[in-house]
C-alpha cells in the first residue's frame, strides 16, 4: 500500500484586489452609445466625489475614454445651467 501522494502545495496566488476587466465597454459593445444625456451610464466613470474616473480604471480606450470626457462635462453644464430661467 502506497500513501497516495498529494501534491497540492502549488502556490494559489490569492487576490487581494479585486481585478476589474480591462477593456474598453464602448468598443465591446457597439450598441453602447455615448451620449451626455445618457447620465446612468455616465454615472457609471464617476467617482463617488463625482469626479471623471482615469482611463486606468475604466480600461476605456482613448477614443472612448475622451468622448466619455467630453459627455460628462457636457451633462454637468445642462445639470447647472438650467435652459430656462423662469422669473417670477
Ligand atoms: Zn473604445
Amino acid at each position: 500500500m502506497t500513501m497516495p501522494t498529494r501534491n497540492s502545495s502549488a502556490p494559489r496566488p490569492h487576490r487581494k484586489f479585486f481585478h476589474k476587466k480591462k477593456f474598453c465597454k464602448f468598443c465591446n459593445d457597439s450598441n453602447l452609445k455615448i451620449d451626455y444625456k445618457n447620465y446612468i451610464l455616465l454615472r457609471d466613470f464617476l467617482t463617488e466625489r463625482g469626479k471623471i474616473m482615469p482611463r486606468r480604471i475604466t480600461g476605456n480606450c482613448a477614443g472612448h475614454q475622451r468622448e466619455l470626457t467630453v459627455a460628462i462635462k457636457r451633462a454637468r453644464v445642462i445639470a447647472l445651467l438650467p435652459f430656462v430661467v423662469s422669473e417670477g
